[in-house]
């Protein structure tokens, strides 16, 4: 039976949240970690803690079900099926994951409901569409010979996942591979790891074979590492930290040169030229620099502003960050709730520090809300006058912190853009058409928006340059290559 976020938050009261391994199936739990939510730093439960052995016992079970082809030789019109079934069935239970999102990571709920989970939804039902609509090739021969291009699974999947948007992160991985046939073992974040939990219990009910897809929960350094390591995984897809992912290049050096394909950090800049419309731009620019508290890995948290502008939009932000309330996150009226967790906390707090000491100038926010539940509440918070120095203009920070440093000239603009070992996403505002495409295509980012915040839709790729990622995109068409191989099949006629 779907439970209620009430039902769900009463659970996570009374500590009773549940994640585990599903290998094969339920089987019976190991040792296990104990779960505290970020809302006030107490218990909600425990997830189970993985070990090197579980990955192990995990990657022969999907490997058996592959080589059987009990979903992978399925026809792409019978995986479609079943994964259609499967989001109805995720529908019927959205309020549910969405208050598992909201206490295992201390995000706002109504975001859970009304943002998270629908682009969830429509992430499984998008790939579920698709899968039964890609064709192969012929190559383009005489007719001494037939050359057909074909797609295939690669095999064993390992998705390794971060913690800022648990469903959707699952979604992102887990739809494409699993439609395009692979056997897939999911990792969640350690810190959110209850609807990853869930959502795969779903799909078994669904008919996805509980051999097919799987869940290994437990800590990076012991799960994510063994699954990094394994010598018969075929490709990992990680989203999370960069010094992480450096991390995934070596494990995969060291093992089986498995694919690795990495969605990491960012350090996105937004640019506003002196044309802008600010009126429709002031609600755009602070989604980007706040939603989910900044932890957003496309965050604009380096607003870069023409000097006539600066103080006219600085004045419009203040005036609509009033209506931000920081708060509980399951209160439906605020949109800032707590950091994920303590040591999180610590590291945005310390951006707030060194803010000061470098003397950067305060212009709105700086305060935390040690009155509020576990005191990891920061309030959105703006600096102006960010010197490319700075560690605020150059590291991420995942957190409620906008960077303002201003500019005079387009070609100032482009630089101070660039200026980032990232290039996961970037957006710019002015009503020149001209100037949109020439800055589109200076920037060097994965995403470039213009005269709005976004990351594109399930129909478009999303990915980073430089050190924001590596080999491969999320999203679009595009996803599917990290999880299937081509095969060439030559037929010699004469
Ligand atoms: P993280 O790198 O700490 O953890 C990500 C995953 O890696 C977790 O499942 C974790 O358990 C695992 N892990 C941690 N240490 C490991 C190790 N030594 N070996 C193997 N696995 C290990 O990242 P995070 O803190 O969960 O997420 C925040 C980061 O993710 C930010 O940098 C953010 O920009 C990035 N992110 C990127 C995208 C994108 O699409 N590019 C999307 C969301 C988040």
């Amino acid at each position: 039976m779907p439970q209620t976020k009430e039902q769900i938050f009463a659970q996570a009261r009374a500590a009773k949240l549940w994640a585990g391994h599903l290998i094969g199936g339920h089987d019976a739990p190991g040792a296990v970690l104990d779960n505290t939510t970020p809302i006030d730093n107490s218990s909600i439960g425990s997830i189970e803690a993985g070990t090197a052995a579980d990955v192990d016992r995990a990657v022969q079970v999907a490997r058996a079900s592959f080589e059987s082809g009990e979903w992978s030789q399925r026809p792409p019109a019978e995986r479609k099926r079943v994964m259609l079934a499967w989001a109805d069935l995720m529908a019927a239970h959205a309020e549910e994951l969405a208050a598992l999102d909201c206490v295992d990571a201390g995000k706002p709920i109504t975001e859970c409901l009304n943002t998270d989970l629908p682009a969830t939804l429509d992430t499984f039902r998008w790939y579920a569409e698709a899968i039964d609509k890609c064709y192969g090739r012929v190559a383009p021969t005489g007719p001494q010979a037939l050359g057909l291009i074909v797609k295939e699974p690669i095999g064993v999947v390992g998705a390794v996942l971060p913690w800022n948007f648990p469903a959707q992160m699952y979604a992102w991985k887990v739809a494409p591979a699993l439609a395009a046939g692979n056997s897939v073992i999911v990792k969640p974040a350690e810190l959110t790891s209850l609807s990853a939990y869930r959502m795969t219990e779903l799909a078994h009910e669904a008919g996805v074979p509980a051999a097919a897809l799987q869940l290994v929960t437990g800590l990076g350094e012991e799960v994510g590492r063994a699954i990094g390591l394994h010598p018969d995984i075929d490709v990992v897809s990680f989203t999370g930290s960069t010094e992480v992912g450096r991390l995934f290049l070596r494990y995969s050096a060291d093992s089986n040169l498995k694919e690795i394909v990495l969605e990491c950090g960012g350090k996105s800049p937004q640019v506003i030229f002196d044309d802008a419309d600010l009126d429709a731009a002031v609600d755009h620019v602070l989604a980007a620099a706040f939603w989910n508290m900044g932890e957003n890995c496309s965050c604009g948290s380096r607003l870069i502003v023409q000097s006539g502008v600066k103080a006219a939009l600085l004045q419009r932000l203040q005036a609509r960050l009033a209506d931000w309330k920081v708060g509980l996150p399951t209160d439906e009226a605020v949109q800032i709730g707590p950091l994920v967790e303590k040591a999180h906390f610590d590291k945005v707090h310390g951006f707030l520090q060194s803010a000061a000491s470098e003397g950067l100038r305060l212009v709105h926010g700086g305060r935390v809300h040690a009155d509020l539940g576990s005191g990891w509440y920061v309030e959105p918070t703006i600096f102006d006058e960010v010197h490319p120095g700075s560690r605020l203009f150059q590291e991420e920070v995942f957190g409620p912190i906008l960077a303002i440093t201003g500019f005079d000239t387009e070609a100032q603009a482009i630089a101070l853009a660039n200026d980032s070992q990232y290039g996961l996403a970037a957006s710019l505002y002015t009503r020149d058409v001209f100037r949109a495409q020439r800055m589109a295509r200076a920037i060097k980012a994965g995403t470039v928006s213009i005269n709005g915040f976004s990351e594109g839709d399930i129909t478009t790729p999303f990915g980073g340059y430089k050190q924001s990622g590596f080999g491969g995109r999320d999203n679009g068409l595009e996803a599917l290559d990290q999880y299937q191989q081509t095969k060439t099949i030559w037929y010699v006629n004469e």
